[in-house]
């Protein structure tokens, strides 16, 4: 062999050492493993971290849904959720026309939106109205990564969407069906910044419905989340972070008494999550105000089962139901899971006030409200599946919904490291809060941050208007009278008929919460609802991801870590009789 030769392995084996080195040192441990968590340890494991994801749960996924019955946005709406359906080759099917229109239950009769305007002519006018006015409100944002722009526009931060409601002189039915809808898909009108409500629409604005909701992903975002699952090498379950202590080496990360460390943290959990994991350094005042401050919309899914459906056969047409009693949004899911599922999602004050009762106490309140509609509902009832997102621990809500005053305190608080911290979650996102499409643009966004702080980059703090300006601008508005914007002021209950339009009042103190409506309290219950046959109901973990043992890849531990002796974590799959995640369950009655 040649010296030349010799010198050239040489070099490839220095080279490989060097690499390896390199590698090595790249390590990142990402909490939390929802869709954001996921995305962010697959993106630094593929850029050559050592990535260590740490799941409190026994199961992946977070709150990624168990209806099975997201629609997804083509690529044009939802770019990134898009990318990785077709990095993971996932199936979709395409979404029908019914889903374009909602319907609605009023006292129990079903409308179609066509239904609404010839029988209901005044309540399918003021709907038409009020989302004129929202489109307008909507349209008075220019950028909505920046909402608070103008002094008019930070105003509007400080007051509630139900003020604003009050003040559209809307018909009794109509506004219950508007509070319905929104509680929905926020939370409470009178817990909502209109700013907030207001930058929704306008991200919205103008995007088709055809291209909101193009299709369905077979599987629901489960399904999605497997995928990551698979792909990640080193992933512990059951693994509650409780400290996260930093210094100018690095991270270590403590699940009881095992210490874990790293280079970079990727922080993917709730807020109301990381208000259980001491920091240190400690957050400083603001961001501690965060943690306990930001509103979570609250929603409970119940997924009912019948043997045959219940309802009007023509309600089947319809996408979401939104009904003015006490049931919320209904979601009629067409024998996706077996038999006929009926998705009834309490909302707001709705699953608040719900929160009292157990879980079959919870569906036999349902079931008594569908049953005054539909007799024929309790005998064909063969099982529910439940998922309690409002009050997990681990989520402390369904998701984001900015609460009044809290955009001009708390915008983009998130996007910005902290050391060695980098945070992702629906919630940090801007303009997608609340959707799978936020949760995983953050998770590239907190990974990309990783590799910059890697590179030495730092991180400007983000803007944040200081709320006494707030103040200024809310009373200068208000003193605007006759104008657009000086007509949203005011203040009132949330469900009582509004009154007529008059001179704007006063703007209201500008930080302070809405007071919380009285919700009314749930009916009793007409008669106990019969014990149902016991039945096979697909079991909840199904639904969940795919244990971590049974992955194709192989686990391997975190650089450093354990920095304790070994406390060996039981992998999930391996673990018997595993529980199913704590918000999931499957029963049969
Ligand atoms: C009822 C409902 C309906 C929805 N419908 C839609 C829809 O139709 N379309 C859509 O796009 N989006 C929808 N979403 C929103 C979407 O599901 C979420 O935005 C997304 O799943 C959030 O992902 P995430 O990673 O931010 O948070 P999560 O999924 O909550 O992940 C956080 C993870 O952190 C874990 N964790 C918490 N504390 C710790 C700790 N101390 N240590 C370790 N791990 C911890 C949790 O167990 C959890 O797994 C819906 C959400 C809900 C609740």
């Amino acid at each position: 062999m040649s010296v030349g030769w010799l010198r050239a392995c040489a070099l490839v084996m220095l080279g490989l050492f060097s690499v390896t080195a390199l590698a090595k040192d790249k390590t990142a441990i990402v909490i939390g493993g929802g869709l954001s968590g996921l995305t962010a340890a697959y993106e630094l494991q593929n850029k050559g971290w050592q990535v260590t994801l740490l799941e409190a749960k026994p199961s992946m996924g977070g709150r990624s849904g168990m209806a099975t019955s997201e629609w997804i946005g083509n690529d044009k709406t939802q770019p990134v959720l898009n990318k990785y359906v077709s990095t993971f080759k996932l199936g979709t099917t395409p979404a029908p026309e019914f889903v374009r229109t909602p319907g609605y239950l009023i006292d129990g009769e079903y409308f179609s939106a066509a239904d609404l305007a010839t029988k209901q002519p005044a309540t399918a006018d003021a709907l038409k109205r009020y989302q004129k006015t929202l489109d307008d409100l909507a349209r008075s944002i220019d950028d909505p990564q920046n909402p608070a722009a103008t002094s008019t526009l930070h105003a509007l931060d400080q007051i509630t969407v139900s003020s604003w409601l009050d003040k559209q002189n809307l018909p009794a039915t109509a506004r219950q069906l508007i509070n319905q809808d929104i509680r929905t898909h926020y939370d409470e009108p009178s817990r909502l910044s209109l700013l907030y409500f207001a930058q929704q629409n306008r991200v919205y604005r103008g995007v088709s419905d055809r291209d909101l909701r193009a299709s369905r992903l077979v599987g629901g975002s489960q399904v999605l989340a497997q995928a990551f699952v698979k792909q990640i090498k080193t992933i512990k379950t059951n693994s509650p972070v409780s400290a996260i202590n930093q210094d100018k080496d690095g991270v270590t990360v403590k699940v009881g008494s095992v210490g874990y460390q790293a280079d970079y943290v990727v922080l993917a959990v709730p807020l109301r999550a990381l208000n259980k994991i001491a920091l240190t350094p400690a957050l400083d005042a603001q961001h501690l105000a965060a943690i306990k401050g930001t509103n979570y919309g609250w929603r409970d899914q119940i997924m009912l089962k019948f043997k045959t459906p219940v309802w009007e056969s023509k309600a089947r047409m319809s996408g979401e139901i939104y009904s003015n009693t006490g049931l919320g949004m209904l979601w009629i899911e067409p024998a996706l899971k077996g038999g006929a599922n009926v998705v009834i999602n309490l909302s707001g004050d709705n699953a608040r006030v719900m929160q009292a009762f157990g879980d079959k106490q919870m569906v036999d309140q349902v079931l008594i409200r569908l049953h005054a509609f539909y007799p024929q509902a309790r005998g064909s009832f063969t099982g529910y599946e439940i998922r309690r997102y409002s009050t997990d621990p681990s989520m402390g809500g369904a998701y984001l919904a900015y609460g009044p005053g809290q955009i001009s305190k708390f915008w983009r608080l998130w996007e910005r490291p902290l050391q060695r911290v980098t945070f992702a979650g629906e919630h940090t996102d801007t303009l997608y809060p609340g959707t799978l499409e936020g949760a995983l643009r953050t998770g590239q966004r907190a990974a990309s941050q990783v590799e910059d702080l890697a590179a030495g980059k730092s991180f400007e703090p983000a803007k944040v208007v200081p709320a006494a300006a707030a103040a200024g601008a809310a009373g200068a508005v208000a003193a605007k009278k006759g104008n657009f914007f000086s007509n949203l002021f005011g203040g009132s209950d949330d469900e009582k008929k509004p009154e007529p339009v008059k001179a704007p009042e006063p703007a209201p103190a500008p930080v302070a919460p809405a007071p919380a409506p009285t919700p009314a309290p749930a009916p009793a219950p007409v008669e106990a609802p019969k014990p149902a046959a016991p039945v096979k109901t697909e079991p909840a973990k199904k639904a969940a991801a795919k244990p971590a043992a049974k992955k194709p890849a192989a686990k391997t531990e975190a650089k450093k870590a354990p920095a304790k002796p070994a406390a060996k974590k039981a992998e999930p799959a391996k673990k018997p009789a595993a529980k199913p995640a704590a918000t999931t369950e499957t029963k049969a009655q």
